[in-house]
């Protein structure tokens, strides 16, 4: 493993005295930095707002990202609720790519669910145009890939999410099915492609990739949360082995490679690498109920707590803030309030934003992935730990 990736962790782990400082009835403590300043820090990151650049409109880098921020904070009143549309640019969409993070799916759902938040029923004009987006989606043969930030499993969470946020939902059974058929079948045939002793597996760019952004990882935890919509067959004898194959390809520390045949134990990073994995393991846990998997999850987190203080920087895409939403994770999992101490740690060395620990200034220094709204994300998520989600990742 490689050290100058990451700095030394100097927090001291948890243990009663260490929680008692910021941990409430598992709640963060209202006099802890994060709780009290929390305002001041909101205030801080709109003011940098000033400058967006509009041409770019994903959830990924771009003002949609910004817009899930500004809803996280407030998705009631309608006035933000309008301010956070008109950061959807939805004019401005080039109909190009499918995905919810880095395509035209992720404004038009968002802007689908304010819509129908706003009681407008042009909601449903948004659902169509996602609807419009099916054909390649749909067509196995297309170029699209199916990993998440490019791919099927993309354009999947843009329909589940609008499933979860407008009822009844808008899009049907049959629909959402025929994705998750499209995303099997193209698995099944990559895999006996490449003679694969699992069922699915899955290449982008001429790699097969592991982690959540554009790997295995990522399509198979999606489904997992599609799993209303799967058989018992699929569950037990498509997914179930292929994450198994995936426990099989861990390194001795408990990190995961980033694609086959890559055997650094390199990254620690939600995109590639452990924390991708800890999601997949944590939900496979829930979903069959092996104490295994939830052990593996343990095994990612203890990784993260090594090796997370990433010296790229603070993101969630790459960075210390997604690493901290792992924990979260474990917290609603376990119950344990190591993880939400942990969690909070991790938070507390994003919160000081101290230049000097960051390597790398981010092409997009505001957004939600790469730049300065994914910490502020969590920083409110933190505020209700068992509420939080990874954004545009758990539904
Ligand atoms: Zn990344």
């Amino acid at each position: 493993m490689s050290r100058d990736r990451f700095f030394e962790n100097p927090f001291e782990d948890f243990c009663e005295d260490t929680a008692c400082c910021v941990i409430n009835c598992g709640q963060i403590k209202c006099d802890c930095k994060l709780a009290c300043k929390l305002e001041e820090k909101w205030k801080n990151t709109l003011a940098q707002f000033k400058h967006l650049d509009f041409n770019d409109y994903s959830v990924y880098t771009g003002t949609a990202g910004i817009a899930l921020l500004k809803l996280k904070k407030d998705d009631q009143s309608k006035q933000n609720l309008q301010e956070a549309k008109e950061l959807l640019s939805l004019h401005r969409l080039r109909k190009k790519r499918h995905t919810f993070l880095c395509g035209d799916t992720g404004p038009l759902a968002i802007a689908a669910v304010i819509d129908y938040k706003l009681g407008n029923k042009t909601y449903m004009q948004c659902v169509q145009s996602i609807r419009a987006m099916e054909e390649d989606v749909l067509n196995i043969n297309s170029d699209l890939a199916n990993e998440y930030l490019y791919g099927r499993a993309g354009y999947l969470f843009a329909v589940l999410y609008v499933n979860k946020h407008i009822s009844p939902p808008p899009f049907d059974e049959n629909f959402v099915r025929k994705i998750i058929e499209s995303i099997l079948i193209c698995g099944k045939n990559e895999a006996k492609a490449g003679n694969f002793k699992c069922p699915l597996m899955y290449q982008w760019h001429e790699s097969y990739y592991l982690g959540a952004a554009h790997g295995l990882a990522g399509i198979l935890y999606l489904l997992l949360q599609a799993k209303e919509y799967l058989t018992e067959t699929e569950l037990n004898t498509v997914i179930k082995p292929t994450i198994d194959y995936l426990d099989g390809m861990r390194f001795p520390s408990g990190n995961f490679p980033s694609s086959i045949g890559r055997e650094q134990d390199k990254y620690v990073q939600w995109c590639h690498g452990a924390p991708g994995f800890l999601y997949l393991f944590s939900t496979a846990y829930k979903v069959f109920g092996n104490p295994k998997y939830l052990q593996i999850a343990l095994d990612c987190g203890e990784v993260i707590w090594a090796r997370g203080l990433l010296r790229k920087g603070y993101s969630i895409c790459h960075g210390v803030a997604g690493n901290a939403y792992c924990f979260l994770e474990l917290y609603q999992t376990t119950q344990d309030e190591k993880h939400l101490y942990r969690a909070i740690k991790f938070a507390e060395w994003c919160f000081d934003h101290n230049q000097s620990r960051v390597e790398h200034t981010p092409d997009r220094p505001l957004s939600l992935f790469e730049g300065v709204s994914g910490p502020m994300y969590l920083f409110l998520d933190l505020q209700q730990p068992m509420e939080a989600k990874f954004p545009g990742y758990t539904l």
